[in-house]
C-alpha cells in the first residue's frame, strides 16, 4: 500500500527515537531527507534507496514524496525532532492537498528540541510555555516580535528555536531586549547545543549575560518565567506545589 510516513527522528541519538519511527523506516522503500538527518539514522537505513537534499529544498522533497507514493512506493520523509514542530508534516499535508492526492500519510511524532534541552537543563518547562522561532525567512519579523512581547507579558517560559545563524544575528539580541522589558535581568536562561546527541553543550546563565555564550542554529534557548530559579546547577520552574 503506497504511503508517506513523516518521521520524527528526535534529536538524533537512536536511543531517543521511538519504535514507531524505526518501524516506519523499516516499512519504507525510499527514505527522503536532509543529509545531516539521513546520516544520523544511517544504521537503520541499511540498503534502502536514499534521496538526500539540501536544506532549502523542503517543498521539492514533499512533492517528490507524494509523487513516489502515487507510483506505489512507501516513502519515509525524515525530519529532526518532531515533524509537526517547524518540521515537514505541515508542508507535506499542504502539498498533498494542493496535488489533490489520495495517498495515505502518517505523521510519527518525535522528541522535539525544547523537550530534549529541558531534560538536560533540569525542569524549566514545568509551567506554561511558548515556543517561538526567531527565523524570519517565512514569517515577518514584526509578527515574531509581537509574539515575543506577548509571551513576555504573559510570563510564559519561552523556548527559542532557530535563534541565530551566520546571516541572522540581530534577532536574538532584539528578542533579549524585548524580554528585558518584562523580566528581571537575573532571569535564568538555558542554552543547549546539540541536545541529547553527540557534542551536547549545556549552559545555564541569565537574561543579562546570555549573549556572552555561543548561540547558533544547533542551539535552543530556554528563558525562564518570573519564578524560574537555579539550584545545584539545574534550572527549575516551580509547578506550584507547597513543599
Ligand atoms: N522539528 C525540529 C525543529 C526544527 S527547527 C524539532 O522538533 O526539534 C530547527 C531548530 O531546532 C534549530 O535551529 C535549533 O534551534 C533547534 N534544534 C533542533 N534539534 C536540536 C538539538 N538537538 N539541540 C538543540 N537545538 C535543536
Amino acid at each position: 500500500m503506497s504511503k508517506v510516513y513523516v518521521i520524527g527522528i528526535g534529536p538524533g541519538e537512536e536511543a531517543y527515537m521511538t519504535q514507531a519511527a524505526k518501524d516506519g523506516i523499516e516499512a519504507s522503500n525510499i527514505i527522503i531527507g536532509y543529509k545531516t538527518y539521513i546520516n544520523l539514522i544511517e544504521p537503520l537505513i541499511k540498503d534502502k534507496e536514499v534521496i538526500d537534499s539540501g536544506m532549502k529544498k523542503e517543498i521539492e522533497r514533499c512533492y517528490l514524496a507524494i509523487d513516489l507514493a502515487e507510483e506505489g512506493k512507501v516513502v519515509s520523509l525524515v525530519s529532526s525532532g518532531d515533524p509537526g514542530i517547524y518540521g515537514m508534516a505541515g508542508a507535506l499535508l499542504e502539498v498533498k492537498g494542493q496535488r489533490n492526492s489520495q495517498v495515505q500519510v502518517e505523521v510519527i511524532p518525535g522528541i522535539t528540541a525544547v523537550s530534549a534541552a529541558a531534560a538536560s537543563l533540569g525542569a524549566p518547562l514545568m509551567h506554561d510555555f511558548a515556543i517561538i522561532s526567531l527565523s524570519d525567512l517565512l514569517t515577518d519579523w514584526e509578527v515574531i516580535k509581537k509574539r515575543i512581547h506577548m509571551a513576555g507579558d504573559g510570563d510564559f517560559v519561552i523556548g527559542l528555536y532557530n535563534p541565530k545563524s551566520k546571516g541572522r544575528v540581530t534577532q536574538i539580541e532584539e528578542a533579549r531586549e524585548i524580554l528585558l522589558k518584562y523580566r528581571k535581568k537575573e532571569t535564568p536562561v538555558g542554552i543547549v547545543k546539540n541536545a541529547k546527541r553527540e557534542g551536547e553543550e549545556v549552559v545555564i546563565t541569565t537574561l543579562d549575560k546570555m549573549l556572552e555564550h555561543n548561540i547558533d542554529m544547533l542551539t535552543v534557548v530556554i528563558i525562564g518565567n518570573s519564578n524560574t530559579y537555579i539550584e545545584n546547577g539545574k534550572m527549575i520552574t516551580p509547578r506550584g506545589y507547597k513543599l
